[in-house]
């Protein structure tokens, strides 16, 4: 008989052979400045092991480790119970999930938000249920957009990475071309989607000349705050930061950076979000978020809003910026995420061994993942680290660079 099944085995080993299989990795956490302690082989807990100082999360703000945030998700836990039960339509509607979103919007300065169970299934549900004709998307836009343009089956147009000129002329090539077939561009509906701040690149979009070319050709704006929420003006994003709020017409991102949860949200219009809950089908098909990841996300933007958190961040930035730049590093980006690009795959693998030597985490992230030549560290500062963390992880990468020859 045929064998119809699918061939796992030659599948993992190509991966193998390209150097491109990747595996999960437990560590036992001690959340405090990032700190962890090297993985267990599955024995909770090991304290005694060693520990390392972490560069390199996206709980920007250290709140998993903050008393108020894991209150908030126990209590909820006791009151409401671990789990929705149901989708939101059903009966996995709850008044956290309305306070967060209450929050949201009030954050985001729009009538409403709805959260979703992940950021990921925000981003696929919104751009199909929106079904645009044409989506205009940054080359570096994250995988959820590009998934969602596929699922939707848009015709997806990118333009250069944080490129408003380059977006300018895609949509007046569009225009020209709907023209010259007879058509008229004002019948198709054109949804132009950018990252606020790039994950890999560091890199902020020049949102309020994006939204300048929206208005030039009718286009809606959306954009994915994942990387910015909770860290910019009143715990908002880029979008709030330079008050593009009345401009910007779908604002997404997650839960599960700054905002130390699970699950993430769309805000805008009042009738944008009840379309979303209408046809957005990884909202409608899907459990609703766990109460407890709401309670805890409402927690964290309520703290990122009112406590010092945001500043402590910004200046850890300036310090590791202006150290790795005073040494002779090309640091890229105007963000959290400073990207220390050294250029070649052995080299940023090396450099990162050797700063690991030394107790401090810092991956090497190298293509596939990053254009070739363009090999580099991602390093990200939290809220929670101290000034010795900070220097501890200078010290790290001037005796690794000097090690690997790179200063
Ligand atoms: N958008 C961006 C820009 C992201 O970086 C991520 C997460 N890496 C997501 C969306 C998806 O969010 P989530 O992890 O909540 O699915």
């Amino acid at each position: 008989m045929a064998d119809r099944g699918f061939d796992l085995e030659d599948r993992l080993e190509a991966l193998e052979e390209d150097d491109l299989k990747r595996a999960l990795s437990p560590v036992d956490r001690v959340a405090e400045r990032g700190y962890f302690a090297e993985p267990s082989g599955g024995e909770l807990p090991v304290l005694d092991s060693e520990e390392a100082l972490v560069f390199a999360s996206n709980n920007y703000l250290g709140l998993t480790d903050d008393q108020r945030v894991q209150d908030a998700a126990r209590q909820t836990a006791a009151t409401v119970g671990t789990g929705a039960g149901a989708s939101r339509l059903v009966t996995g509607d709850t008044m956290v999930h309305r306070d967060l979103e209450r929050l949201l919007a009030e954050v985001k300065g729009t009538d409403r938000a709805l959260a979703f169970s992940s950021g990921y299934a925000a981003n696929v549900g919104t751009i199909t249920a929106l079904e645009p004709d044409v989506v205009f998307s940054d080359e570096l836009n994250h995988a959820s957009i590009v998934d969602g343009c596929r699922l939707a089956g848009t015709e997806t147009v990118v333009y250069d990475h944080c490129d408003a000129a380059n977006l300018r002329s895609k949509l007046e090539e569009r225009a020209e071309r709907v023209r010259g077939d007879d058509g008229d561009p004002d019948a198709e509906s054109w949804l132009i989607v950018t990252d606020s701040v790039f994950s890999m690149d560091g890199t902020v979009a020049p949102l309020a000349e994006i939204c300048d070319a929206a208005d030039a050709f009718g286009a809606w704006v959306m954009v994915d705050e994942a990387h910015a929420t909770g860290l910019y003006a009143n715990g908002g994003g880029v979008v709030q930061a330079e008050g593009l709020e009345d401009r910007v017409q779908i604002q997404l991102g997650t839960l599960s950076k700054a905002l130390a949860s699970q699950g993430g949200y769309v805000a805008g219009s009042a009738e944008l979000i009840e379309c979303l809950c209408n046809d957005a089908r990884s909202f409608v098909f899907s459990t609703g978020l766990a109460p407890p990841a709401a309670a805890a996300a409402s927690e964290a933007l309520h703290v990122a809003r009112h406590g010092g958190a945001r500043e402590r961040l910004w200046e850890n930035v300036a310090h590791l910026r202006d150290g790795l730049e005073s040494m002779g590093f090309d640091v890229w980006g105007d963000s959290q995420i400073l990207p220390v690009v050294v250029g070649d795959r052995t080299d940023a693998i090396a450099l990162a061994d050797g700063i690991r030597e030394r107790g401090v985490v810092v991956p090497a992230i190298r293509p596939p993942s990053v254009p070739a030549g363009t090999s580099r560290l991602r390093v990200v500062p939290m809220a929670t680290h101290d000034r010795d963390d900070i220097i501890a992880c200078l010290e790290a990468f001037r005796a690794a660079g000097e090690e690997v020859g790179l200063l």
